[in-house]
């Protein structure tokens, strides 16, 4: 292995691979580094991604059959049921994660990066990447390397009430007339996305759509340790619960990091990429498009000469607040019974607008005219009302934090935490108002 390069990235998944991808295009030596065979790295299942994200970072938008479908209406039920939403038009991406991470791999290689599977990265140090396959000497150092990863900056361990347990899977439909009947029963047409959440506590949900008339996609994802079952026990149990329910096809299960990027993503040669950084979009644990928009961010940042401190400030300044205020409304969320968040959609606070945007990764827009009729229905729930209002003052002192995010100031780090009833990143206080409790079932 050539060991003199400009960008050394660790991890081959969608962030890693894109920003490989992306510093190559711009002139600078890359090499790519994955502990597991190439074919097997980053997401190997179905995610549905906002096609604005290709757009922000610069890529080509996915065709079939990376490309298997785009968002028919979603419909949203708290609990079970009755209260539902229902959301039309909203676009996202469905992809086949295998064929995007070969994309964005075939890319890098395309533009001469140096792409090696099977090197587990173990440290950094001033001689350089202490890998499996020898020392690596880069200029800068990407660790894209996911949740469980290389943790090349030491980064506090993710508290497990921030840890969501999510499970993918494609299977058979075994009997396409049950299965229509079955989503007829609940209101739903083939090929339109039938959400349960909160039916295992705050912020779990189980999701099932007929990809077509042979194909089931359902996803699960739950907080185990606030008592919840894991996502795998909730798609098991659906799947045992329905005969039309198949083989499975494809799939796969992980973590996913919910809480705010961490403050800290660069510190010296080292940068944070992807789940790696918490880089997810918290109210459903979407990582994939804020990972290549931050990839691009970063090789853009190096192309100007700014380096990795210029990456993480524009990082924080531009998606820091979005990111920060869906987690402070995911822990809201996790908080709520189904009971609650039904009595929400009901009064028209949670309606299909709000819905919507958090489907699409954006801020909500702010429907003046609706604001009335929302702030009336919100005081008819008392006591989640005075919750809403401490969150919509938390959300606001979060953009305003991040607009404005400095790297490496102590102090801008104890605001942020104050925000999020933290004394310092990711540690609760004793007062606990981050930690949230055994969500109500
Ligand atoms: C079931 C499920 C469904 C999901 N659905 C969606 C969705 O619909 N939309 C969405 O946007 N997101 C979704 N996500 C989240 C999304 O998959 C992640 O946010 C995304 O994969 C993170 O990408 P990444 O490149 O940062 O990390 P990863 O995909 O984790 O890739 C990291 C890579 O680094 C490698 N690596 C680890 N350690 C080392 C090391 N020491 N040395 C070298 N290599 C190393 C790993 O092998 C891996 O290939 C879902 C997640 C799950 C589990």
């Amino acid at each position: 292995m050539n060991d003199a390069f400009d960008v050394a990235v660790v991890g081959a998944g969608t962030a890693g691979a894109a920003a490989a991808a992306f510093c190559a295009e711009q002139g600078m030596r890359v090499c790519l580094l994955e502990r597991r065979p190439l074919e097997d790295a980053g997401a190997r299942w179905i995610n549905g991604v906002p096609a604005w994200a290709f757009e922000r970072a610069r890529l080509t938008l996915p065709q079939a059959p990376e490309l298997r479908g785009r968002g028919q209406a979603f419909h949203m039920l708290a609990g079970y049921g009755p209260q539902r939403l229902r959301i039309e038009g909203h676009g996202v991406l469905e992809l086949d994660m295998r064929r995007l991470v070969a994309r964005l791999q075939q890319q890098a290689r395309g533009h001469g990066t140096q792409l090696h599977g099977q090197t587990a990265v173990h440290s950094v140090s001033s001689e350089g990447l202490e890998t499996s396959a020898g020392t690596v000497r880069a200029r800068y150092v990407i660790d894209a390397s996911g949740l469980s990863g290389a943790r090349l900056l030491a980064q506090p361990r993710v508290d497990p009430l921030h840890l969501c347990a999510a499970a993918q899977e494609l299977r058979e439909i075994t009997d396409t007339d049950g299965a229509a009947a079955w989503f007829a029963g609940h209101g739903v047409g083939m090929g339109e996305t039938l959400c349960f959440t909160g039916i295992a506590g705050g912020y779990s949900i189980l999701m099932l759509r007929a990809d077509s008339p042979t194909e089931l996609n359902l996803l699960s994802g739950t907080i185990p340790a606030s008592g919840q079952p894991s996502g795998t026990a909730l798609l098991q149990r659906v799947c045992q619960e329905h005969a039309w329910i198949g083989a499975k096809i494809l799939g796969g299960r992980r973590a996913i990091p919910l809480r705010r990027p961490y403050d800290r993503l660069s510190d010296g040669q080292v940068a944070l990429l992807g789940d790696a950084g918490c880089q997810v979009f918290s109210a459903h644990g979407s990582g994939i498009g804020i990972g290549l928009v931050a990839a691009r961010l970063l090789a853009d940042e190096l192309a100007a000469g700014r380096g990795l401190t210029g990456y993480a400030t524009r990082f924080q300044r531009e998606l820091g607040g979005l990111l920060a205020s869906v987690d402070l409304v995911r822990r809201f969320c996790q908080s709520l019974s189904a009971h609650e968040m039904g009595q929400l959609m009901a009064a028209g606070v949670v309606d299909p607008a709000m819905a919507g945007a958090a489907l699409i990764q954006k801020h909500p827009q702010l429907q003046l005219a609706r604001l009335p009729a929302k702030l009336a229905g919100l005081l008819g729930q008392p006591r989640v009302a005075l919750r809403a209002l401490k969150l919509g003052l938390q959300i606001g002192a979060a953009r305003l934090l991040y607009r404005h995010y400095r790297p490496e100031d102590a102090g801008w780090s104890r605001l942020v935490a104050a925000v999020f009833g933290e004394t310092s990143d990711g540690v609760a206080t004793a007062l606990g108002s981050s930690r949230v409790g055994a969500a109500p079932h």
